[in-house]
């Protein structure tokens, strides 16, 4: 019976049935004359490279339609029949990778075996270049598979051969997969070009079009096959240099960080090695609790912009949290793991004894601190003539930051550079932190900090403050928000005892803005009340014991400062804000002073002054709304905009 080929078959072999030389037929019929000239007309096949029957092929040339191979007619109906399935203009393209890429790495030195390999269906499925002198086998992989099954294969022929460099066909969960592990993935397509087909290499990276070369513009190292866009990535350090011969990124996971809690365990030692470490990030141990879970060792990748944690407090996860996993790629491997979040939120007290990773060091009432120098006023300054011993870069830096405070400013460390002439925009933190202490000693109570007038490049107190006043002995508050009231206080004071009157230059444009009638009657009322509670503080005084008379005393003589600088503060409205916190926290400092228990005599005394009754005894219900108020201060997120660190001391 005869059959009729209606396939339009764009391909054959040429020189056997059995041939690797692929060829294409033009589709037009005047490129279809000079192909016929160049080649001759009948030594085209059906080849069995190309899932063909074998076959010889003939040419046929239309003129309306367009031309291609086509089987002899089968007229007694004897031959076998043909079962190839892919006729197209790309259905030779394992032939012409083959010959391209031998030809290729052959310019380049390498001597390559290639192999064409049936994965299932054909042999178009993959091209293999198997290069000994480097161990190294390049796969075209053509056809896409499963992720299992290619994951099989990836998998043993990495134990056969070392290193596999993996091409792919289509873009598929295995392109993606390759991404997501190493930054980038590689791809081929071939173009048409005359009776060939023009091999091209893309680079498969996250977020960004493919990006295509020919394969002249690529070349085969030891690190594997490298692109111009792969060249170009690595120079950017976006991806590591043989990347595809590392370990593999992390996989990850989503975790809920709301419900996961860390605290630092101080004695391990931070792990640099590890395949978990990412650019930009750094890893940290400790314990991590997930809300209802036993509590777990792990790791944290936190971002290098985030402060270090520190055994001052546990930690709430924030952000983008998830669950890094290292798969175990090798024998003998084991699987890593480690929690990744974005920033984290500080718990303290009751929140952070309720997690069970911390107990309070000491009883709250042990350690006093020594009076504030703010509590005394800051008589005119003299220039503390430079000790001996004091290096000169202090003395220098010294007299600028007097002359910084004259101008009612504040500082950088870049701008002191440039005031001074000297390089400290490249020391290191601790180097700064010294000179610093070097300039404000040796410390005289009655002079103003200088120290204060270094802020950072956000206009944020140096993350390292806190440390120069305890290296100082000046007592500070513990808490970042309050620490930078205090130390905005502390800059106030150095401009006016360096004699200068107007407001910092930095924040003008932000106090300038004057108060609401209603923000001044609050504030009012709480001046009020500021005033009432003193008067209280000051006629239990006498009578307080002990380190509870010793923390009253200090406290009388805050909320005294307070009280005075009310004054220079009520026409502005963002120095009236702050100062109204402040006078929060007074009031909640005294209302725990004075609330001990009392003899019932004590407030019967004739010198006890008269007290507004709203004064004597704070509702329950306001306590409440302060204490819960002041929680809610504590546990706001560490801002990473501005690389501030806990105000906990450290060295
Ligand atoms: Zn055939």
């Amino acid at each position: 019976m005869a059959q009729i080929d209606f396939r339009l078959v764009q391909t054959a072999v040429m020189g056997g049935r059995d041939s690797d030389q692929p060829v294409i037929l033009p589709e037009e019929p005047h490129n279809l004359d000079e192909f016929r000239r160049q080649f001759g007309k009948d030594d085209f096949w059906c080849g069995t490279l190309l899932g063909g029957c074998g076959e010889r092929l003939m040419t046929k040339r239309y003129e309306t339609k367009v031309c291609h191979f086509s089987h002899f007619p089968d007229r007694d109906g004897s031959r076998a029949a043909c079962h190839r399935t892919a006729n197209g203009v790309d259905s030779a393209d394992h032939l012409f990778i083959k010959a391209h890429v031998t030809q290729w790495l052959a310019g380049q030195g390498h001597a390559a075996q290639a192999e064409l390999c049936s994965l299932g269906h054909g042999p178009g499925d993959a091209v293999d270049f198997v290069l000994r002198a480097t161990n190294q086998r390049l796969r075209f992989e053509l056809r896409p598979s499963d992720y299992r099954s290619w994951r099989g294969t990836a998998d043993s022929l990495a134990a056969k051969e070392g290193h596999v460099e993996w091409v792919f066909g289509l873009e598929s969960a295995i392109t993606r997969d390759m991404t997501a592990r190493y930054g980038y993935a590689l791809r081929v397509r071939c173009e048409t070009d005359g009776n060939s087909r023009r091999v091209v290499i893309g680079t498969v990276t996250e977020n960004r079009p493919v990006a295509w070369s020919s394969l002249e513009q690529c070349r085969m190292t030891g690190d594997g096959l490298i692109t111009l866009d792969l060249e170009e990535l690595r120079g950017r350090g976006l991806i590591r240099e043989g990347a595809a011969r590392h370990d593999a990124v992390a996989g990850s996971l989503p975790l809920r960080g709301a419900e996961i809690v860390f605290a630092i365990d101080g004695e391990a030692r931070p792990d640099t090695d590890s395949p978990l470490v990412e650019g930009g990030r750094y890893l940290i141990s400790g314990f991590i609790k997930p809300a209802g879970h036993r509590i777990l060792r792990a790791q944290l990748s936190l971002p290098h912009d985030t402060p270090r944690p520190t055994e001052q407090y546990v930690y709430q996860l924030a952000g983008a949290v998830r669950l890094l996993v290292t798969e175990a790629d090798r024998p003998g491997e084991s699987t890593r793991w480690a929690v990744r979040a974005d920033s984290l939120i500080q718990l303290k007290g009751l929140d952070a004894e309720r997690t069970g990773l911390w107990r309070p060091p000491v009883a709250l009432d042990e350690p006093l601190p020594a009076p504030k120098p703010a509590t005394r006023p800051a008589p005119a300054p003299t220039t503390i003539p430079p000790q001996s011993q004091a290096s000169r870069t202090a003395t220098v830096l010294r007299q600028a930051l007097e002359d910084v405070a004259r101008e009612g400013a504040t500082t950088t460390w870049k701008q002191l550079a440039e005031r001074v002439g000297l390089d400290l925009a490249h020391l290191p933190d601790p180097k700064r932190r010294d000179l610093l202490v070097e300039v404000d000693k040796p410390r005289d109570r009655n002079r103003s900090l200088l120290c204060v007038l270094v802020r950072a490049p956000s206009g944020r107190p140096l993350s390292y403050l806190a440390t120069v006043l305890r290296l100082l002995q000046v007592s500070a508050p513990a808490s970042e928000s309050a620490l930078y009231r205090w130390s905005d206080e502390q800059i106030r004071a150095a401009h006016t005892a360096y004699g200068n009157r107007t407001p910092p230059v930095q924040a003008s444009a932000a106090i300038a803005e004057a108060a609401r009638p209603a923000e001044v009657r609050a504030v009012q009322e709480q001046l009020t009340l500021l005033k009432a509670q003193l008067a209280v503080g000051r006629a239990t005084l006498p009578r307080a014991t002990g380190r509870r008379a010793a923390r009253l005393a200090t406290t009388v003589k805050d909320c005294e400062q307070h009280q005075r600088l009310y004054e220079s503060v009520q026409q502005r409205r963002q120095e009236l804000r702050l100062w109204q916190r402040e006078s929060e926290r007074l009031l909640d400092d005294l209302d725990r002073l004075i609330g001990h228990p009392l003899p019932a005599s004590a407030t019967a005394k004739n010198s006890t002054p008269a007290v507004p009754p709203a004064a004597k005894s704070p509702s329950r219900r306001d306590r409440t709304s302060t204490h819960s108020r002041r929680r809610r201060q504590q546990t706001s997120p560490v801002c990473r905009s501005c690389s501030s660190r806990p105000a906990t001391p450290t060295t």
